[in-house]
């Protein structure tokens, strides 16, 4: 930055912070403001719609800027972030009365998109995750770092493909990588952050103890590379962290950013709600930490059997032990975040009522051990729940700590006193004491000098520019005796002192302003005491956030009927009346069909699911890849009962992700994802394909429908759900053995049809197309023409689909617009090739 020629003593403070932190926006506080100045102030006055001014106005090389006051600056702050924007908080680190020249100012703590302490910028039930990442070749080094909570994590990936697909389900909001990386990393809502990766040795020396010696070159640098980043945003405190915690992607269902989506896992498509999402179901939760945990394991379902067995029995424990259960939730209802109000007491951003809060929520957590305990006492308390030691003599200990040192209901604010608990200190006591004694003393003044005066209205008064002062009424100015002073002149009265209040008041507010530091001094102390215990909080609150994951899949199994899924190493996946974990839970009871499915890589491999328009066939697959996901999390299933051989992959390639917006074809899509899944599945992957090929002509698309199923079944052997309107592709089942049909029935009533939402064997021998059109009010003349040329078609030697390059109807005969418009298909067109159509239509008129 240009330093500006004409600078003054604040003007250098200024510029020597800004060069510390020159791709920030340092909000520099001046008295009740933050102001901004240069190009800082310009591009903060763009993006939050502020006034831009100038300091020095009138001055030709006079200094752009602008501000925000303080009490509102968190709204800015956040709208800042929300934009990619890194915000230096710069503030006066010393009393500006008590200061000699320019006062001190110090950057506290610096937020960016991924460093964010501030409550009202974050969502309890969602980590908040700050990424790095370092390239080896084709491999990735990944990191992810929630600062509040001080969950830390780090892999390695096979791939850029692999690096999107787990980006997907961490959601960073900020990414630290290379320059040259940040093309493939560009993602909705993740900020990027250009760092050049420290070296291993470099790595190894800023992860100190966090990281075990053993681990790799690669996620180390990127974990070194997130802590480094993340420190430097918070010069005045400690990260909460732990324990660096290594992992394979392997070790998990890999769930890539389409089946997330498609599978509305987290949100929905449209409108991008929790409600209505699988997710939206499963959070019966009652905590914050309980909630992202849920939604890790949601996010990262388990492929160890052994390990998704023992959630299971936690889970089942207390399916099964319905007062244990509300016992717990009832519990943990009480318990605020422990796990971000410990992070903030490491990081020194805790104020008192902080403080308040995680004493009462470490108090509760006896009670809750001692729920399960009972469960213990009688054999019943499920090992996953007391594998873990929730260490609660240490938590117990710092509850007793902050509960001796801080009044009940402590305030937000730790410098204006009124904190500490009666007793605690006999210096506080002291010298509160000394405050109150001497006002009472100040008051007795009011009622003697009345007296001696005879002025009834007189009234000793206090403010910050005089102190204590006596008030008189001009009318009575002439009964004012001559020792008192005179210091103010008003328009009806005049203000005195006397040497007796000045003496008193100067004992007041020595006594007052001890107080006050000594109550801030005591805070620090407790603060930084709590601070030391804080991994003993965190693994506390890691036990009650596992335990109330568990009573919420619980409660959901209760609620909603659902049952204990056998989950097995052997590759089959069975389910008998299975339903569909939101759209049953939504429709009115007893209206759901459930459905059966067996999909088996050595029988039942690919199962190309037949039927009409609306009939049921997305509803259908989705469910057993949500039942698949749920028993791999560990929780119960909507099925009467099911078994479930664990899976390495979801995939899917629904119609519904259909990206008119995203400006590339519906086609290309398609057909990218399809081939991101021929490329990545596996024999033990679980495929669902809804109506491939439909973004093309119905040759073409029926065509690659079809080879990509044979592909599917000689080169890959995943068990896949084919849905496709195309009954054609039912005649591959007898030409691959390990192809199935079945279709949604569905049942016809006077040339009405009915849908019966039941999976039956056997495809579709129709697709109903007409009638599902009419269903959607079609000109009643439409529907009955529409008929009229099936019949004429289907009377034909054979189906127009396999008549091969007949000559088009002349143009010459007819203006080609009957012809043209027959030709369509209104059910297998998108709104644009539609609108398309139509356009050409009019062309030929
Ligand atoms: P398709 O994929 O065949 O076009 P969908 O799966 O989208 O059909 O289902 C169409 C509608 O039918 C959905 O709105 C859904 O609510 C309802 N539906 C689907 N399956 C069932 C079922 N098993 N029981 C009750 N209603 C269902």
């Amino acid at each position: 930055m240009r330093r500006p020629p004409a600078e003054t003593p604040l003007m250098r403070q200024y510029l020597d912070v800004k060069e510390r932190y020159p791709d920030g926006i340092v909000f520099f506080r001046l008295g009740d403001f933050y102001e901004m100045f240069f190009e800082d102030a310009h591009a903060a006055a763009q993006a939050l719609d502020l006034t831009l001014t100038t300091r020095d106005k009138g001055k030709e090389d006079a200094i752009p800027m602008c501000g925000v006051p303080h009490h509102s600056a968190r709204t800015y702050i956040q709208k800042l972030c929300e934009r990619g924007f890194k915000v230096v908080i710069c503030e006066q680190v010393e009393d500006p009365r008590l200061a000699k020249g320019i006062v001190r100012r110090e950057v506290v703590r610096v937020v960016t998109p991924g460093v964010v302490l501030d409550e009202d910028m974050l969502d309890a039930k969602t980590a908040r995750y700050l990424a790095a990442v370092v390239p080896e070749g084709a491999r990735r080094g990944l990191a992810y770092l929630d600062v509040t909570t001080g969950d830390f994590r780090a892999t390695t990936l096979e791939s850029a493909a692999a690096l999107a697909d787990e980006l997907a389900r961490v959601e960073p909001r900020e990414i630290l990588a290379p320059p040259a990386l940040h093309g493939e990393l560009r993602r909705d809502g993740a900020a990027l952050t250009a760092i050049e990766p420290p070296e291993l040795d470099e790595a190894r020396a800023i992860l100190g103890d966090l990281a075990a010696p053993s681990a790799e070159g690669l996620p180390v640098r990127a974990a070194a590379q997130a802590v480094a980043y993340a420190r430097a945003t918070q010069p005045a405190g400690v990260l909460p962290l732990v324990r660096l915690v290594l992992y394979r992607q392997g070790e998990t269902l890999v769930l890539d950013d389409t089946s997330k989506t498609n599978l509305e896992l987290t949100e929905t498509i449209a409108g991008r709600q929790k409600r209505g999402s699988l997710f939206g179901v499963l959070d019966r939760t009652e905590t914050g930490p309980g909630a992202r945990l849920l939604r890790q394991w949601l996010l990262f379902p388990a492929t160890d059997v052994a390990r998704i067995r023992r959630r299971q029995d936690a889970v089942e424990r207390l399916v099964e032990e319905s007062r244990l259960r509300a016992d717990l939730r009832a519990a943990l209802a009480g318990l605020y975040d422990l796990e971000r109000l410990a992070g903030r007491v490491t990081l020194g951003a805790a104020n008192p009522r902080d403080l308040g809060y995680l004493r009462r929520s470490l108090e509760a957590l006896p009670g809750l051990a001692a729920l399960l305990g009972d469960g213990l006492g009688r054999g019943l308390a499920p090992p996953e729940l007391l594998a873990r030691d929730p260490g609660l003599d240490e938590t117990s200990a710092a509850a007793a700590d902050i509960a001796a040192a801080l009044v009940d209901e402590p305030p937000l604010s730790s410098r204006e006193g009124g904190l500490v608990r009666k007793g605690y200190s006999a210096e506080v006591d002291e010298l509160r004491r000394l405050a109150d004694g001497g006002k009472d003393e100040i008051l007795a003044i009011e009622a003697r000098e009345r007296e001696r005066t005879g002025i009834a209205s007189l009234k000793v008064r206090f403010n910050r520019v005089f102190g204590y002062y006596l008030e008189i009424t001009r009318a009575n100015l002439r009964a004012v005796p001559a020792d008192y002073i005179r210091k103010q002149t008003l328009a009806n009265a005049e203000r005195f002192i006397t040497p007796e209040l000045a003496d008193l008041e100067a004992k007041v507010l020595h006594a007052e302003d001890r107080l006050l530091a000594l109550e801030a001094d005591i805070f620090e102390a407790l603060r930084r005491r709590t601070a030391e215990r804080a991994p003993a909080i965190l693994r506390a609150a890691a036990w009650a956030a596992l335990l109330d994951a568990c009573a919420a899949l619980a409660e959901t199994a209760h609620r909603s009927s659902w049952v204990r899924p056998l989950v097995t190493d052997n590759d089959v996946i069975e389910i008998e009346d299975g339903r569909h974990p939101v759209v049953a839970e939504l429709s009115p009871a007893g209206t759901f069909v459930p459905n059966d499915c067996r999909l088996d890589p050595r029988g039942d491999q690919i199962v190309v699911v037949t039927g009409p328009n609306m009939a049921g066939k997305s509803t259908y697959m989705r469910q057993v890849a949500h039942i698949t996901i749920l028993a791999q999390m560990g929780s119960f299933v909507p099925a009467r009962r099911a078994s479930i051989g664990v899976v390495d992959r979801v995939f899917t390639r629904v119609g519904a992700a259909d990206n008119l917006a995203g400006g590339e074809s519906t086609f290309m899509v398609e057909m990218r994802e399809t081939a991101h899944i021929l490329q990545h599945a596996t024999r033990r992957s679980l495929i669902l394909l809804d109506e491939i090929g439909r973004g093309t002509s119905t040759y073409d698309g029926l065509s690659i429908a079809w080879a990509v199923a044979e592909y599917l079944h000689d080169a890959v052997g995943a068990k896949t759900l084919f849905a496709t309107h195309y009954h054609e592709l039912c005649a591959l089942a007898a030409k691959r053995p390990r192809v199935k049909n079945v279709s949604v029935a569905v049942s016809e009533r006077r040339g009405e049809i009915v849908f019966l939402r039941k999976i039956v064997p056997g495809g579709a021998s129709r697709s109903y197309g007409i009638e599902v059109a009419r269903l959607a009010g079609l000109p009643r003349s439409v529907v009955a023409r529409s008929r009229q040329m099936l019949a004429e078609l289907e009377s034909g030697d054979d189906l127009p689909l396999f008549r091969r390059a007949e000559p088009p109807p002349s143009p010459q005969a007819t203006t080609g617009v009957e012809e043209k418009l027959l030709a369509l298909d209104p059910d297998r067109m998108t709104p644009m090739e539609a609108l398309g159509a139509l356009a050409q239509l009019r062309r030929l008129i």
